[in-house]
C-alpha cells in the first residue's frame, strides 16, 4: 500500500487521545479569567469612571473622552497581567468570521526607547484599511477607509497576547458594513416597542432585552485524512465521496457515548470558553458519525452572538490541538446529517418576566399570548427575509434535504397553544374568555402553565418552533454568523409590536376597554396568519404543495431567495424601524450574491481539477491493468475460451470509459457554463447562472467520479473514503 491515503489513514488509527492540562481550580474560579468583565472593571477602574462605565453599557449614555483614556489605561493594566502585548479592535465583516488587526502597545519614548501605550482614543475608534472586506460597492475603493468603533456593552477579552476590542464596523460615509452594528439597533429597536407594549400590562417595565441560545452542531475529521482530500480542505465538504456502507442508519452515535480523543477536545475546548466566559454547558453526540453538539446557557442576544463567533474560531484552534479538523460546513458528508445552528430565541424585561412564557395571573397570560400572536404576525409577514437571512450557499445543501427543514419557513406552536389561539379566534365576545387563575374557566389559558411545563410534542421538522417558554429559529446554519437572523427576526417583531400598539391605541382612544383592544386586534391576527401556522410534518412533499396554497414563500434558489432582501416589505421593515438604510440593503444582497457566486466558483473549480488530476488518472490505470489482465488471458487460453474468462474485465472496462467519458464532458460543460458566468457584470445574474448552470452539474460529476469508487480497486483510490473520514477517531 503505497499511497498517501493509506499513510493517513494509518496515521488516524493509531492516534490517541491528546492528553491535556486539567484546569486549576473549579469553572466559578476561571470562568472569565481572560474576559474584562464587572468584577476587573470594579478592580482596575477608578469608582466614578466605573459607574460612568456602567452607565453606558445599561443606558447607552455616551462616554466622555477622558473616561475612554482612564478605561484604557485599566484595561491595558489587567491585560499586561496577563502577558499581554498587543491590542486589537475585534469585528464582525459581511465575509462571515471575524477580522482583527493586531497593534502592539509599543510607543517610542523619543530618547531611543518605548513605553507601552493604549489611549481612550485607540480603544474607541480605529481606521483599519479595510478596502478588501466586502461592502457591496458602499466604499469606492479610492475611499477605502472604514471605522471600527468599540461596543462597551461587550466585553472585552485576551486572547494569546492579545487584548481584543468587540467593535462595530462601518464605512467612512457612515453605512454599517458588518453584523454587529444593525444587531445593535435591531435590540434597541424591540426593546423600545415590546417596553411600550408591554406597560399595556406592567407600568414598571423599562426594558426589554432579547436572548439568544444556540446551539452548535458540528463534525470532527482526523487532521491526517483531512489533509489528503482537497475538497475538504478548500470548501468545507466532500464534493465526491461514496456512501460508507454503514453511517447513520443504526442511530448508534446519537447521544452515544463520546469517543475518548474527543472527550480530551471537548474537556480543553470547554475550559478555553469558560476562561473567555462563554457559559458552555451542554456537550454531547449528534445524529451523524463524528458529529457532535455544544450549547450555552442564553445570554443577552449581542453577547451571546459575540460568543458565539468567538467560539467558532477557538474551537477551529483547540481541535487542532487534538489533531482533528473542526468542520463548521452545514453539509460537508453526503447521506448523513447535516450541522445546524438553532438559534432559541426570548424577549424578556427588566422586571424578570420572560415574554414567551405562559406564566401564572391572568394578566401575564394575556400579555404571552399577546407576544407569541405578534411573534407569529411578524414572522408571517417577513417570512421570505427570514429565509433569506439564514440562506447561503452552504446552508442550501441542508434546507430541504431530508433531516433538515425545509426552505419554507413556518411555525410550529404545539396543540396547547393552537387550542387557545382557536379559542380566541372562534369566541364570540371577549366576556367568554375569563382570564381569571381562580375561576373555573372556559377558556384554557389558565391551564397553560401546567400543560406547557410537559408539552413534548416537539416537532422536530419545524424551522421556526415554539418550545414552552422560547421560540427556535433551527433553520440557521452551523457556519453562519447568528446575526443576520437575529436582525431580521428583531426587527420584523418590532415593526409588529409598533403597529400592534398603534391599532390598541386607536381602539382605546375609542373607549374600548385595554383587555378588550387587545384580544380584538389579536383575533384579527390570529385569523389573519394561519398560514404561517404548521404542526405536521415540515419534511413531507405534502407540505410543499400546501405551503405554496397558502402562499408562503416557497423560492429554493438561493440568488432568487436573496432577493427578499431588497423587497419592498422589507425595505419599508429595515426604514421604519431605522435599522438599515435602502443602500445598505442593496449593498448586503450584493454582498451575498457576491459571497454565493465565489463559493460556487471554488468548489467549481476544485471539483474540475479532482475530477481531471485525480480520479480520471487512477481509473484509467486500473483500466490499464485489466486491459493487460485481458491481453494476457487471450495469450494463455485458446480464442473459444477467452470470452467467457474476459467478459466481467471487458465490461468493467467499458463501465470504467463511460463513466470517465462523462466526467469529462459534464467538467467541460462546467468549465463553459463558467466562462460564461464570469462575463456578467451584475452580481445578481451572475449568482442566479452559477446556480442554474454551474452548480447543477455537482451532482451529475459526483455520481460518476463515486460509481468509480466503487469499481476501481481499492488500493489505488487516492481519496479517504467515507468509512474511513466519519469512523475514525
Ligand atoms: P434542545 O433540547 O433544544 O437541544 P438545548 O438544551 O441543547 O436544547 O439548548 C437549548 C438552548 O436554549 C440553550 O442554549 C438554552 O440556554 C437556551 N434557552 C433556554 N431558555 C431560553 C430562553 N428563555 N430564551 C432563549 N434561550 C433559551
Ligand atoms: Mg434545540
Amino acid at each position: 500500500m503505497s499511497l498517501l491515503r493509506f499513510k493517513v489513514v494509518n496515521e488516524a488509527i493509531k492516534r490517541k487521545a491528546v492528553v491535556v492540562n486539567a484546569p486549576e481550580g473549579r469553572p466559578c474560579d476561571y470562568f472569565g479569567h481572560n474576559v474584562f468583565n464587572n468584577e476587573k472593571m470594579l478592580k482596575y477602574l477608578p469608582k466614578k469612571c466605573y459607574e460612568e462605565l456602567r452607565n453606558t453599557i445599561e443606558n447607552g449614555t455616551p462616554l466622555n473622552p477622558e473616561t475612554a483614556d482612564v478605561i484604557a489605561e485599566g484595561m491595558k493594566k489587567w491585560a499586561t497581567e496577563l502577558g499581554v502585548t498587543h491590542y486589537t479592535h475585534w469585528f464582525q465583516p459581511l465575509t462571515g468570521g471575524t477580522a482583527e488587526k493586531h497593534d502592539s502597545f509599543i510607543d517610542p519614548d523619543g530618547k531611543g526607547g518605548v513605553l507601552e501605550e493604549f489611549s481612550g482614543k485607540l480603544l474607541i475608534q480605529q481606521e483599519p484599511d479595510a478596502s478588501s472586506f466586502p461592502s457591496g460597492g458602499i466604499r469606492n475603493t479610492f475611499e477605502a477607509r472604514g471605522y471600527s468603533a468599540w461596543d462597551p456593552t461587550s466585553p472585552a477579552f485576551v486572547v494569546d497576547d492579545t487584548l481584543c476590542i468587540p467593535t462595530i464596523f462601518i464605512s467612512y460615509t457612515g453605512e454599517m458594513l458588518d453584523y454587529k452594528a444593525p444587531l445593535l439597533k435591531a435590540i434597541e429597536v424591540v426593546d423600545k416597542a415590546a417596553t411600550e407594549v408591554c406597560h399595556y400590562f406592567d407600568p414598571k417595565v423599562s426594558k426589554v432585552s432579547s436572548y439568544l441560545g444556540w446551539e452548535q452542531e458540528y463534525f470532527l475529521v482526523d487532521e491526517a485524512l483531512w489533509s489528503a482530500r482537497p475538497d475538504m480542505m478548500l470548501t468545507g465538504r466532500t464534493l465526491m465521496g461514496h456512501e460508507s456502507a454503514k453511517n447513520q442508519q443504526l442511530e448508534d452515535h446519537y447521544f452515544g457515548s463520546i469517543p475518548t480523543r474527543v472527550v480530551a477536545f471537548m474537556k480543553d475546548l470547554e475550559y478555553e470558553s469558560l476562561k473567555l466566559g462563554i457559559p458552555v454547558k451542554t456537550r454531547h453526540n449528534e445524529v451523524a458519525p463524528n458529529q457532535f453538539e455544544l450549547a450555552p446557557v442564553f445570554e443577552e442576544i449581542n453577547i451571546a452572538n459575540d460568543h458565539n463567533i468567538l467560539l467558532m474560531s477557538v474551537m477551529k484552534k483547540v481541535a487542532r490541538r487534538h489533531y482533528f479538523r473542526l468542520i463548521l460546513h452545514e453539509k460537508p458528508f453526503k447521506g448523513v446529517n447535516g450541522s445546524g445552528k438553532h438559534n432559541n430565541w426570548s424577549l424578556g424585561t427588566n422586571t424578570g418576566v420572560n415574554l414567551l412564557s405562559p406564566g401564572k395571573t391572568a394578566k401575564d397570560k394575556l400579555q404571552f399570548i399577546t407576544f407569541l400572536v405578534n411573534v407569529t404576525r411578524a414572522v408571517w409577514k417577513h417570512n421570505g427575509l427570514l429565509k433569506a437571512s439564514i440562506s447561503s450557499a452552504t446552508n442550501a445543501h441542508r434546507l430541504g434535504a431530508n433531516e433538515a427543514p425545509p426552505a419554507i419557513i413556518s411555525t410550529f406552536l404545539g396543540t396547547q397553544i393552537s387550542n387557545v389561539l382557536d379559542e380566541i379566534e372562534n369566541s364570540k365576545n371577549n366576556t367568554d374568555i375569563k382570564m381569571d387563575g381562580k375561576q373555573s374557566m372556559k377558556f384554557s389559558i389558565s391551564h397553560v402553565p401546567e400543560l406547557l411545563r410537559d408539552n413534548t410534542d416537539r416537532n422536530r421538522t419545524s424551522p421556526f418552533a415554539f418550545t414552552g417558554n422560547r421560540f427556535e429559529f433551527r433553520a440557521v446554519g452551523s457556519s453562519a454568523n447568528c446575526a443576520a437572523a437575529m436582525i431580521a427576526l428583531n426587527t420584523a417583531v418590532a415593526e409588529q409590536l409598533l403597529l400592534f400598539k398603534k391599532e390598541v391605541d386607536k381602539k382605546l382612544k375609542a373607549g374600548t376597554k385595554t383587555e378588550d383592544a387587545i384580544l380584538d386586534t389579536l383575533r384579527v391576527y390570529i385569523k389573519e396568519t394561519k398560514a404561517i401556522r404548521f404542526d405536521g410534518n415540515g419534511y413531507s412533499d405534502e407540505w410543499k404543495k400546501e405551503a405554496q396554497k397558502r402562499g408562503l414563500d416557497c423560492e429554493i434558489s438561493v440568488p432568487l431567495i436573496f432577493d427578499r432582501l431588497i423587497a419592498k416589505e422589507t425595505v419599508k421593515m429595515y426604514a421604519d424601524t431605522g435599522v438599515l438604510s435602502e443602500k445598505e440593503l442593496h449593498a448586503r444582497a450584493e454582498v451575498e450574491w457576491e459571497t454565493y457566486t465565489k463559493k460556487i466558483q471554488i468548489e467549481a473549480r476544485i471539483l474540475g481539477d479532482m475530477a481531471l488530476n485525480h480520479i480520471i488518472p487512477v481509473a484509467s490505470r486500473y483500466q490499464e491493468s485489466l486491459l493487460d489482465k485481458i491481453d494476457k488471458i487471450q495469450r494463455v487460453f485458446p480464442a473459444a475460451k477467452v470470452k467467457s474468462l474476459a467478459k466481467s474485465d471487458l465490461d468493467t472496462v467499458e463501465e470504467i470509459s463511460d463513466h470517465i467519458n462523462k466526467i469529462r464532458v459534464l467538467t467541460a460543460k462546467m468549465v463553459d457554463a463558467r466562462k460564461v458566468a464570469n462575463k456578467i457584470t451584475s452580481e445578481r445574474e451572475k449568482a442566479i447562472v452559477y446556480h442554474d448552470s454551474v452548480a447543477v452539474l455537482f451532482d451529475d460529476i459526483r455520481y460518476h467520479i463515486d460509481k468509480l469508487e466503487l469499481s476501481v480497486d481499492n488500493e489505488m483510490w487516492p481519496l479517504p473514503k467515507y468509512r474511513e473520514l466519519l469512523f475514525i477517531r
